[in-house]
């Protein structure tokens, strides 16, 4: 199974370095329906399952109590980089193809618990501002559950738009509400498995 895997990370890499198209894009990944480690561990396989992207790093997960709706269950949440040669909206019909795959359910209200969750938090350094897709996402300053993955992940990367530092902002974050959780699971890059 490491040898397959190996080897298809292989193919991948070689035909996408064949081609001058190739970005790297940041997500952050949400569960808190189900078994939420799995669901992130199983979206992180469906999408590098892909043929045009391939996960190149994964972070710790974090466990985060909800925000905006309240009355639900803890998140798991982590961020991953990939490199794809998909652009940014053919990414995000290919992120909501998994949502849906994965079982989840849109409702009409926003921030209803779900069995996945995909966002675009960055793509190269492009700013997109279509309608049904931001990039940087708009939220990304004030989510814990997504700085604090993303620094792991990044450390002060530079956010278009933003020249603030990813540790300040999330001190100023962790002024005004619980510090978030990491998890001791860590998806292993290399086959896409998690460890606890
Ligand atoms: P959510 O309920 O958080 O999954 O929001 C999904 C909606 O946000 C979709 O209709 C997307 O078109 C829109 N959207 C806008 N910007 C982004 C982004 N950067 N990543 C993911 N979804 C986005």
């Amino acid at each position: 199974m490491l040898r397959l895997n190996i080897l298809i990370t292989i193919l991948k890499l070689r035909l996408m370095n064949n081609s001058r198209m190739v970005k790297v894009s940041l997500l952050s990944l949400g569960s808190n329906l189900g078994n939420r480690k799995k669901n992130i561990q199983n979206c992180i396989h469906s999408i590098n399952n892909c043929k045009n992207i391939k996960v190149v790093a994964v972070s710790s997960l974090y466990e985060s109590s909800p925000m905006y709706n309240l009355n639900q269950q803890d998140y798991i949440n982590c961020v991953i980089e990939i490199e794809t040669t998909l652009k940014p909206l053919k990414l995000l019909k290919n992120n909501q193809l998994i949502e849906k795959n994965m079982g989840r359910v849109r409702s009409l209200s926003r921030n209803q618990p779900r069995t996945i969750d995909i966002d675009i938090l960055t793509y190269n350094s492009e700013i997109i501002n279509e309608e049904n897709l931001r990039v940087p996402h708009p939220r990304i300053f004030e989510r814990k559950f997504v700085l604090n993955p993303l620094f792991e992940l990044k450390g002060n990367i530079v956010i278009p738009g933003n020249d603030k530092k990813i540790e300040d902002l999330i001190k100023e974050l962790d002024k005004k509400s619980d510090k978030i959780r990491q998890c001791k699971y860590k998806i292993n890059e290399k086959d896409l498995s998690y460890s606890s």
